[in-house]
């Protein structure tokens, strides 16, 4: 897609040149610079070799203690608010489903993929656990003081699911399975399953099988870019980034073969280039796999390659939501969606009263994830301001009220007659 002419937008558009969506041309990354030589692969934190004491918060202004999976994991500020490690509120959300846990090394990630605060070229600016991942601080704490918090209370504990994520480093493999085993030899896998946000790039077939026969139940692959261009541009090559769209989607498919239907997935980022009809092609492509999308809506985190650009417009998020969520669970196929000359999705291939109860259930715009145990379709990982700030939601981490249905239906153009929405209405309750 390479059209930005502004009559190309929809009515009600709400991007930037007046456009409803994110053209491919408007979503060049910057460049990465060099790092020069006294910053690179953790160096600092190497040389000045503080022990950590206790949870380490980011804070770039003391220098960062020398921690290193496995004996330390990262865990979303949503994570350690649950856990009871960190004070603090959550807009709407008292609770997050899912701990997030994330490995973490002086070196950090070795990869450069442009969208993300914790990309190796930021390595000149800040040390690695002191980088947000999108959006949102990831604490530092050591893996078994976690493991003996929720081993003390597993019946009681609020979270449904357990997830590692895996990072781009020489060690992230085999550091992933020891960190699982820690978990594993005293939380019984079913009382929490277990999922796995692989990088592709570092693994075997055999590395995959591993995860799997130690007790984990979902394998995802974080693919984030929908086309093999936009990949390349976002991950590859177009920034010094090891991955390559084709070892992702080979991962994906020995998830498969390894996991089985409906425990394997892609994560995809909405709006950084693509075309609505190519996003959908991809989830229709996991869905006839036997797998599920985890979306994501693009954020221009501060500090990464894509910093300039805008976030996806609303409306166009809320199309592809939508249309994700009729794919996924209401058996909806992209061949009865209609698409516009732009690739936007013009209508969602089901009756508009159909339609509307789906939209007015809401689950469609919270966030997309691995399973919690309420619902397949309600995810346990609800990242809350994971893509968003609260005052713009893009993924709902909460059971949308009668405000923020109103709100997504002005979004997609689909009020009901007689229906307003004022912008921050949702504030005003
Ligand atoms: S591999 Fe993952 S953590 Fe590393 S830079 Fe890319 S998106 Fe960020």
């Amino acid at each position: 897609m390479t059209c930005l002419k502004p009559e190309g937008a929809l009515p009600g558009a709400t991007g930037t040149d007046g456009l409803d969506f994110n053209a491919y041309d408007r979503m060049e990354p910057r460049k990465p610079g060099a790092t020069p030589a006294p910053f690179r692969n953790g160096k600092p934190v190497k040389d000045a070799n503080i022990s950590p004491a206790g949870l380490y918060r980011p804070d770039y202004r003391v220098m960062t203690p020398h921690m290193r999976s496995p004996e330390y994991v990262q865990m979303s500020t949503a994570a350690a608010i649950t856990l009871g490690l960190v004070e603090g509120q959550m807009h709407g959300c008292s609770c997050t489903r899912c701990l997030n846990l994330l490995l973490t090394y002086p070196e950090g990630c070795r990869a450069n993929c442009a969208y993300c605060g914790l990309a190796r070229h930021r390595e000149s600016e800040r040390n690695y656990a002191d980088r947000n991942f999108i959006r949102v601080d990831w604490p530092a704490v050591s893996m078994d003081e976690i493991v003996d918090r929720i081993a003390a209370d597993v019946k009681g504990t609020p979270f449904h699911r357990m997830c590692i994520s895996m990072i781009t480093h020489p060690n992230s493999d085999e550091d992933t399975v020891t960190v699982l085993k820690k978990w594993t030899d005293r939380i019984d896998p079913d009382a929490i399953p277990i999922s796995i946000l692989s990088n592709p790039t570092t693994m075997t077939r055999d590395d995959v099988q591993r995860l799997r026969d130690m007790g984990s139940d979902i394998f995802t692959v974080a693919l984030d870019a929908a086309t093999p261009e936009l990949f390349d541009r976002t991950r590859g090559k177009g920034v010094q980034s090891p991955h390559t769209w084709k070892k992702y989607w080979d991962t994906l498919l020995e998830a498969r073969d390894i996991f089985g239907p409906q425990k394997f997935g892609a994560h995809i980022i909405v709006g950084m280039g693509e075309t609505e009809y190519e996003v959908m092609k991809v989830v229709q492509e996991l869905v006839d796999l036997g797998g599920h999308s985890h979306m994501f809506c693009f954020f221009p985190e501060k500090g990464s390659l894509m910093d300039h650009l805008p976030a996806t417009p609303r409306d166009q998020w809320r199309r592809v939501q939508l249309a994700r969520y009729l794919v996924d669970y209401c058996g909806v196929r992209i061949d009865q969606m209609k698409f516009d000359e732009q690739g936007r999705i013009s209508d969602f291939g089901m009756p508009a009263s159909e339609l509307s109860v789906i939209i007015d259930a809401g689950i469609a715009f919270r966030t997309s994830g691995c399973p919690g145990k309420f619902a397949e379709d309600i995810s346990a990982c609800d990242r809350p301001y994971g893509d968003s700030p609260p005052s713009n939601i893009a993924s709902y981490p909460f059971a949308l009220k009668d405000v923020d249905i109103r709100k997504v239906r002005s979004q997609l153009g689909m009020l009901r007659p007689g229906e307003t929405y004022e912008p921050g209405e949702e504030f005003d309750l």
